[in-house]
């Protein structure tokens, strides 16, 4: 059953233009942009739902937003080296959406261009605090990257990484591409977070990032070709578990969620970081999480999978590849 999964991923790769990642579609018509879920969890261990990860593909940049678990392996499915990312863009400092950057630092300085092959600096985009995790990735493979540069002779300025911070509004703009970063509400004690749009083209982006029923999510998204957005939910047998109700503080209920799509009216609703927390018969079932967030919206909605790839141009965004079928 897995080697099946794998040529399926084999196959899919085989439709990509060679050296740029990019699908065949995508690069003929370099005024779309695409985007990739890369990984659609939570701090859960899921082999179909890696950290929460997503790459922009916009004016020739690959654009990351966050770099949870497993995000270097979903780049490599796609095909694209781990050194081929232009910037990486944090949302906020919690384990699931970072622990995929050590892999993405220190395999994308290899020398091997089909895996890593990056020659400039890494440079990492995200609110106060992101010079700290910067800085302990550097000590983290201060060893590795010295000990590669005397063997292999990697390219010194590839073990570099910079660090952006920012506090909010329009953090980059490069090749058309403009990236905004705005606060969301992740709770009183998780702070910064931010959400981010990405404008290119005339056509945008947002990810909410990890945030409760948030009105900026809203004014950030009015319109928007694209909203990609995360929820939590447990099943009612669990309402008064304290374990739950902190974790469910953090996170936006599918209800609400649907009120964020539906004052906000993207071409196409998402979802991603699934925060499905199991009860005693399991977890709660996606026909509850879409019947509840159909109470309050009722426009067009994708439950993302990792590897779903969209693409964004004139009219309601397309779906250009879903997740490979993984064993259950
Ligand atoms: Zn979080
Ligand atoms: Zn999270």
């Amino acid at each position: 059953m897995f080697i099946r999964t794998l040529s399926a991923v084999v196959v899919s790769v085989a439709l990509f233009v060679e050296g740029t990642g990019l699908p065949a579609a995508a690069a003929a018509q370099e005024s779309k942009m695409v985007v990739t879920l890369l990984g659609t969890g939570t701090p859960t261990i899921n082999i179909r739902r890696f950290g929460f990860a997503n790459l922009i593909q916009a004016g020739g940049l690959n654009l990351m937003i966050d770099a949870g678990r497993g995000a270097g392996i979903r780049l490599f499915q796609l095909g694209l080296p781990l050194g081929s990312v232009d910037a990486i863009f944090l949302t906020h400092f919690h384990s699931d959406h970072i622990s995929g950057l050590p892999d993405l630092y220190a395999t994308g300085y290899l020398g091997w261009k089909l895996l890593g092959g990056r020659s400039s600096p890494l440079q990492v985009y995200g609110p106060k605090g992101t010079s700290v995790v910067v800085e302990g990735l550097t000590k983290l493979f201060a060893a590795d990257s010295a000990i590669r540069s005397a063997d292999e002779g990697i390219a010194a300025d590839g073990t570099k990484v910079i660090a952006h911070e920012f506090e909010v509004g329009v953090i980059f703009e490069k090749a058309g591409v403009r990236v905004t970063a705005f606060p969301v509400d992740h709770g009183d004690k998780i702070k910064p977070a931010v959400g981010y749009r990405v404008d290119y083209a005339g056509h945008s982006v947002v990810f909410s990032g990890d945030t409760k029923y948030d009105e900026t999510v809203i004014r950030n998204s009015e319109g928007v070709d694209l909203l990609v957005h995360e929820f939590a939910a447990a099943p009612s047998e669990m309402a008064s578990n304290p374990l739950y109700i902190a974790i469910l503080d953090h996170h936006t209920a599918p209800r609400e969620a649907g009120r964020v799509f539906a004052k906000a009216s993207p071409k196409l609703a998402v979802y991603s970081h699934m925060g499905l927390l199991p009860g005693p018969r399991g977890l709660p079932g996606w026909d509850e999480v879409i019947s509840q967030t159909r109470d309050t919206y009722k426009g067009p909605l994708v439950v993302g999978e990792d590897l779903m790839q969209f693409q964004i141009g004139d009219g309601a965004p397309t779906i250009l590849m879903r997740g490979p079928e993984w064993p259950r």
